[in-house]
């Protein structure tokens, strides 16, 4: 693993790629390396060990994404109430309609389970040496983010669906989150091949254990 310097000539920015979320500080660029060298000083630890290195910056890598977007939900969710409390329809809030009651109610249930998904693996990266899976707790962080990429997508789905127009105009931050949140489900591994991962562990582990 090493750096490369912006003005290596054996490194270009092609182009800068146009994507449905728009808030990542210098956007996400396409990138060629030709012919790409660099002095010993820019390497990171040791020769030879970097595919290992991106393996454990893995784990606390997702889940520092799932801190940050639990939060937009949670961001999300306060609109969706602040709005469904005041706003009348049908003679009365919409906090009295039971089927509001109902997504914000799975809405809130999903985020605490998401947070807890998220304190477990925390915590058992945390555990350091004393615990020989601490190293990137592979399996809890999977789950954790599958869970909370899932949960955060529907938990902002609803408040844009409960804040009606509001959630769609960009006079509130909703629209911006709906659209900036997309992509957790797939970047970091899809569910998809996160779920892939789960499973097979699930069943090397059957194996094992008869
Ligand atoms: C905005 C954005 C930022 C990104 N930033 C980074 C970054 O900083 N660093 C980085 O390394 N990568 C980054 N990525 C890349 C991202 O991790 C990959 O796009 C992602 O892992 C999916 O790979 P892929 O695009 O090649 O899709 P593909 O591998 O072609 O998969 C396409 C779809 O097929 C399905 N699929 C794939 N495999 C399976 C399977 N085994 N079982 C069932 N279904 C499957 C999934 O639904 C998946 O979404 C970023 C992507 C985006 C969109």
């Amino acid at each position: 693993m090493f750096l490369v310097d912006a003005d290596n000539p054996g490194f270009r920015i092609v182009r800068k790629v146009p994507t449905l979320d728009l808030g990542w500080p210098g956007g996400h660029a396409e990138v060629e390396f030709v012919d790409c060298e660099v002095n010993d000083d820019a390497v990171l630890g040791a020769v030879g060990e970097g595919f290992e290195y991106a393996q454990v910056r893995l784990g606390p890598a997702r889940l520092t994404h799932c801190m940050r977007w639990l939060g937009a939900a949670r961001r999300a969710m306060e609109y969706a109430v602040r709005y469904a409390s005041a706003r009348e329809s049908f003679g009365k809030t919409l906090s009295e309609h039971q089927g509001v009651q109902f997504m914000v109610a799975d809405s809130e249930i999903e985020m605490h389970a998401a947070r807890l998904m998220i304190w477990h693996a925390a915590y058992l990266l945390d555990q350091g040496d004393s615990n020989p899976r601490h190293l990137s707790a592979r399996h809890e962080t999977s789950m954790a983010k599958v869970f909370v990429a899932e949960t955060v997508n529907r938990v902002i789905d609803r408040a844009v669906q409960i804040c009606g127009a509001h959630g769609i105009s960009e006079d509130w931050p909703l629209a911006l989150l709906y659209r900036e949140h997309r992509a957790f489900r797939i970047y970091d591994g899809p569910s998809e091949v996160h779920r892939m991962s789960v499973g097979r562990r699930v069943f090397r582990r059957a194996v094992a254990a008869s």
